[in-house]
C-alpha cells in the first residue's frame, strides 16, 4: 500500500521545487516555467495535477478467514441460528468490556434506542432533549416512541451537544436527556449527569459511535440509566447489523429483556407490550470475531488522529475537533474539523472537499440539520400525534422556532468536514499525506476558486 503513494519527503522535495521554479520564473520571461513546474510537481489534482495519495485506504469492515470462521461455520453447522449461547457469551463479554453488570444484544443501534427509552416509560406527552448534531436514528427512535424531541445547540469546538444550553430547553414535559457521542467523541457526562439529577431526568447515551470511548477512563455508555451501541456494517465493531444495551439496573435490563422477546416475562419482569429484536447466533459469532480487534485498532485509532489532529493545527483555517479535559480516550468513527473558507482565499467547503478527494483522500461534509428534516414535520402531523398533544405543542412554526440551533445551522452547512475511522488503521506515513494535500489546497486556494 504504501509504495505506491508518495512519501512525505518526496513530497516537500516537490513542493520545495515548485518554490524554486517560481523564483526562477520570475527573472525569465514568460510564465511558461511557472506552468511548466507547477503542473508537474504542484497543481491541484483537480486541475490536472497529480494526486497527493493513492486511493487505498484500510478497507472496512475487515474479515480474516483464518481467524475469524471457524466459530462462524461451527454455529452455521450446528443448526442453532436463534438466539442462544453465542450471543449470551457476546453479551457478557461486552458487558465485561464496557464494564457494566449486564448488557442485551439486539437487531440495531436504532432499537437499542428505542427499547431503552420505550423502558424507562419516556413515551407520549414526553420532551427527550437530544443533539442536532447527529445520525437520524438518535430522534427517530424518540419519535417512535411518540416524545417530541428537544434540540440544544452543538458546541462547535467539540461536536457535541453543549451543556450550558440544556437548561434552558427544559419544561414540565421533560422527561430524559439523551446524549450522543457524535464521532466517538464523549460528551461532557460530568455536566450531563448533575443537569439530569438536579432535574430528576432519565439518560439514555447514544453511544452508537462511541465503543470504548472514556472520561476519566469510565466508559461512555456507563454514565447514564442506559448506554446503547450500534454494530452496522460502518461501525468500528461491524456485524452488518446489531445493536447493545448495557446498564447495571437489572430490572431495567430485564424489562429490555421482556421487551425484546415479544414482551414474554423475563426474570423480574412481568409480560408486557413487547416485539421481536432478539440478535441471530451468527450475528454474535461475527460480533466476537470483531471485538477480539477492537482494543488494538482503538489505540491505533487514537494514536493517528492525535498525530492528525496536531499536524492540522498548523495550518490557517483548519480547526481539529477538541476533547473536553476529562476525556480519557475516544472512539474515532469520525474525524470531524471545521474548514473556515476566509483562510482559503474564500474557497467554498464544497470546492475544497471535491479538491481534496482529487488528491486522494475520502472525506465529507457531514450532518445536515437534522432539527429541520421533513420526518419531523411529518411525526408532528400525524394523526397519533394528533390524539396526545394540542395543537399549539405540534405547531410546526413554533417547533422550529423553539429548536432554532444557530450554532449547528452555520457548522452544518459551511464549516463542518470529517474523515472516517478506517483512514485511522492506516501508517502515520498516511496521516501527513493527509496534511500534506490539505496544505497543498491552502497554497493553491486561489486558482482552485478559478
Ligand atoms: C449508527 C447510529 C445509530 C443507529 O444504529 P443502527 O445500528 O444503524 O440502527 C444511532 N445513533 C448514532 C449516532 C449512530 O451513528
Amino acid at each position: 500500500m504504501k509504495d505506491k503513494k508518495y512519501s512525505r519527503r518526496e513530497f516537500i522535495k516537490q513542493n520545495s521545487m515548485a518554490g524554486f521554479g517560481a523564483a526562477a520564473a520570475m527573472a525569465l520571461p514568460g510564465a511558461n516555467v511557472l506552468n511548466y513546474m507547477t503542473r508537474q510537481h504542484d497543481t491541484p489534482a483537480l486541475l490536472g495535477g497529480k494526486p497527493v495519495v493513492s486511493p487505498d485506504w484500510p478497507d472496512w469492515p475487515r474479515w480474516y478467514p483464518e481467524k475469524d470462521e471457524e466459530r462462524l461455520l461451527e454455529v452455521m453447522r450446528s443448526g442453532v441460528w436463534s438466539r442462544s449461547d453465542v450471543v449470551a457469551e457476546f453479551e457478557q463479554k461486552w458487558a465485561d468490556t464496557i464494564g457494566t453488570k449486564r448488557s442485551l444484544a439486539l437487531v440495531n443501534g436504532t432499537n437499542a434506542l428505542q427499547t431503552s427509552l420505550a423502558q424507562l416509560d419516556v413515551g407520549w406527552g414526553d420532551e427527550v432533549i437530544v443533539s442536532p448534531y447527529t445520525f437520524i436514528a438518535s430522534v427517530s427512535c424518540i419519535l417512535a416512541n411518540g416524545a417530541i424531541p428537544v434540540f440544544v445547540d452543538t458546541d462547535p469546538e467539540t461536536f457535541q451537544m453543549d451543556p450550558e444550553k440544556i437548561e434552558e430547553k427544559i419544561t414540565p414535559r421533560t422527561k430524559a436527556i439523551e446524549p450522543v457521542h457524535i464521532a466517538g467523541l464523549p460528551c461532557d457526562m460530568e455536566r450531563i449527569m448533575e443537569i439530569s439529577e438536579k432535574h430528576d431526568l432519565v439518560v439514555v447515551e447514544d453511544a452508537c459511535q462511541a465503543w470504548l470511548a472514556e472520561i476519566n477512563g469510565q466508559k461512555v455508555g456507563t454514565f447514564g440509566h442506559a448506554g446503547c451501541f450500534s454494530f452496522q456494517n460502518s461501525k468500528n465493531l461491524p456485524i452488518g447489523e446489531g445493536g447493545a444495551i448495557v446498564s447495571d439496573d437489572e430490572e431495567f435490563m430485564d424489562r429490555c429483556y421482556s421487551y425484546h422477546n415479544y414482551g414474554n416475562s423475563y426474570g423480574s419482569a412481568e409480560g408486557r407490550v413487547g416485539t421481536k429484536l432478539r440478535m441471530a447466533e451468527y450475528q454474535a459469532a461475527i460480533g466476537l470475531a470483531q471485538l477480539k480487534r477492537l482494543e488494538e485498532e482503538t489505540t491505533l485509532r487514537n494514536e493517528n488522529a492525535g498525530y492528525l489532529k496536531s499536524r492540522l493545527e498548523e495550518i490557517p483555517g483548519i480547526s481539529p475537533y477538541n476533547l473536553y479535559p476529562n476525556v480519557t480516550r475516544a472512539a474515532f468513527h469520525l474525524f470531524p474539523f471545521r474548514y473556515d473558507q476566509e483562510e482559503f482565499k474564500g474557497l467554498s467547503r464544497g470546492k475544497f472537499l471535491q479538491a481534496l478527494r482529487a488528491e486522494g483522500v475520502p472525506c465529507s461534509s457531514g450532518y445536515g440539520e437534522l432539527n429541520k428534516q421533513p420526518f419531523i414535520e411529518n411525526a408532528l402531523q400525524s394523526p397519533n400525534f394528533k390524539k396526545f398533544y394540542s395543537e399549539d405543542q405540534l405547531d410546526y412554526e413554533a417547533f422550529l422556532e423553539r429548536n432554532a440551533c444557530p450554532r449547528n445551522e452555520r457548522l452544518c452547512n459551511e464549516e463542518a468536514a470529517w474523515f472516517t475511522q478506517n483512514l485511522f488503521l492506516g501508517s502515520k506515513n498516511d496521516m501527513d499525506l493527509i496534511a500534506s494535500a490539505i496544505e497543498k489546497i491552502h497554497k493553491n486556494a486561489e486558482n482552485l476558486k478559478g
